[in-house]
């Protein structure tokens, strides 16, 4: 039997993923990995948990250490570099803080 925080996960995961799967599953792998892509984060709702930080595999997110929001969090910033628009940032951030734009 599954810890309930495993099965929480799971499942608030797997309902998140289905908000993405229909665009991110059918590209192709050479799309998912050239496509050009952006995202945006609001910046009152992150709580700075990094979990968007240490998934992006591109590197393209850190803490804003210089700056806190309103409710004394430093939230994360995006870089601006070469996003893919791969939606993995989106997809496990806990505030559903992060909007993705990708450009076919
Ligand atoms: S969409 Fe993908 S590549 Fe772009 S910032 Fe998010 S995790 Fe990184
Ligand atoms: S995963 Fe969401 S809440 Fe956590 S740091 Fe990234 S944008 Fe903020």
């Amino acid at each position: 039997m599954l810890p309930h925080f495993t099965l929480c996960s799971f499942h608030f995961l797997s309902e998140r993923f289905g908000e993405h799967k229909e665009s991110f599953l059918d590209m192709t792998l050479e799309k998912r990995t050239k496509a050009r892509g952006k995202i945006a984060i609001n910046r009152e709702r992150c709580k700075g948990c990094g979990f968007c930080v240490i998934t992006c595999p591109r590197k393209l997110i850190e803490i804003d250490t210089a700056n806190f929001n309103a409710a004394g969090y430093f939230p994360a910033v995006f870089l601006d570099g070469d996003c893919t628009g791969c939606a993995q940032c989106a997809i496990i951030c806990p505030d559903i803080a992060i909007e993705v734009w990708k450009e076919e």
